[in-house]
């Protein structure tokens, strides 16, 4: 198998996950599952592009309005069903009423392309070694530049060489001499409202680059394109004789029947907690196999009381706002009286939710 240049940042971890895989797909023997997830991972990252650029060129912060017009011609040119237009709606109005459009200097979904040595080249230019496509960068702070990857699917575990490989990118498309101390990276869960940051350093781009360089040297002295099996054969289709490949069901039937199985095991469990916790009560936990089942201490010491706390802080010469956090409750309280947030709060807050993976009560159910 031939390797391409340049070399696509996504290229470089799929080859990461599995050298066999990564051929495989070069080599179109291997077909990343082209269901309707995916299908609508395109649309709205296409819907929520255009809903960018359209307010930026308008001077608006928000364009609720818009967003319906945006997704009827992206809609009408992905040729899909009518039904998926909801969906990509609810993902895409939660992503406008959680956001307002920066209007400094950004790149949306721009692709930057460099070559051996690392050098900023011309989009055509043939010397182009490796390129990548962030979906957002926010240049507007001198001393932080923030790259955004968008996400619409239902999983939230991030993998940080993605962002790591664009920030080592995006700073070769900043002069020397501006660039910035940190580069804060961004998983967007657009579907769920959730964030996953983290911030790297100017320190840290030498050890990126370096760890980007030995996969690249690997990717471009292959010739085995040996299969390394882990998390990524679960969803793998290429014919591969590896022999501990992890079972996942495919298809809707067999999901179903899953679900109702972890429905009933939860019921067991508890079940089984209700016998369980009299005898926990009085003679303590329970070891079986190494594991111990039963009551465990949780949660740290807490200072309710703001004045106290505030007052100790000063007598130790300690600034108190160095400790505190917003509390969210009063927000949230806003939220529920008022049908939205205030612009300038949106303005200044970072979605703290978090996802879990389990069972609840199904809307309308
Ligand atoms: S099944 Fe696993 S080891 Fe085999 S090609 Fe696919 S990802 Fe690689």
């Amino acid at each position: 198998m031939q390797l391409r240049l340049p070399i696509h940042v996504t290229d470089v971890q799929k080859y990461k996950r599995c050298p066999k895989m990564f051929a495989a797909e070069v080599e179109k023997r291997y077909r990343q599952p082209e269901g309707h997830l995916s299908h609508l991972g395109v649309l709205v990252h296409s819907v929520i592009a255009e809903y960018l650029r359209w307010c930026r060129a308008n001077g608006q912060q928000t364009d609720y309005d818009r967003l319906p017009v945006i997704l009827n011609d992206k809609h009408r040119e992905s040729g899909m069903a009518p039904e998926t237009w909801d969906e990509a709606y609810e993902i895409c109005d939660t992503f406008a009423r959680s956001h307002l459009v920066p209007q400094g200097h950004v790149m949306i979904e721009g692709t930057i392309k460099v070559d051996r040595e690392g050098r900023l080249v011309h989009d055509d230019s043939p010397l182009g070694w490796l390129e990548g496509t962030p979906d957002f960068v926010d240049y507007e702070r001198d001393d932080r530049v923030t790259i955004v990857d968008w996400k619409s699917g239902y999983a939230s575990e991030p993998d940080w060489f993605q962002l790591e490989t664009y920030a080592w990118l995006v700073a070769e498309t900043i002069s020397m001499t501006a660039r910035p101390a940190e580069y804060e990276l961004v998983y967007d869960y657009v579907r769920w409202n959730v964030v996953k940051s983290k911030i790297v350093t100017a320190d840290d781009l030498p050890r990126i680059e370096k760890r980007l360089r030995r996969i690249t040297d690997l990717m471009e002295k292959d010739t085995e394109w040996k299969a390394t099996p882990g998390t990524g054969c679960s969803f793998c289709t290429e014919e591969c004789s590896v022999e501990v490949r992890p079972y996942v069901c495919r298809i809707e039937d067999e999901a179903v029947e899953m679900a109702r199985a972890l429905i009933l095991a939860e019921k067991e469990k508890k079940r089984i907690e209700g016998y369980l916790k009299p005898y926990i009560a009085e003679h303590g936990n329970v070891t079986v196999n190494g594991i111990e089942v039963g009551y465990k201490r949780s949660g740290d010491l807490v200072w309710p009381d703001v004045d106290t706390f505030k007052r100790a802080c000063l007598d130790a010469g300690v600034n108190p706002v160095e400790y505190l956090k917003v509390d969210t409750r009063q927000v949230n309280k806003e939220l529920r009286d008022n049908g939205e947030l205030p612009g300038w709060l949106v303005a200044i807050g970072e979605s703290g939710a978090t996802l879990r993976f389990g069972t609840r009560k199904a809307k309308g159910g």
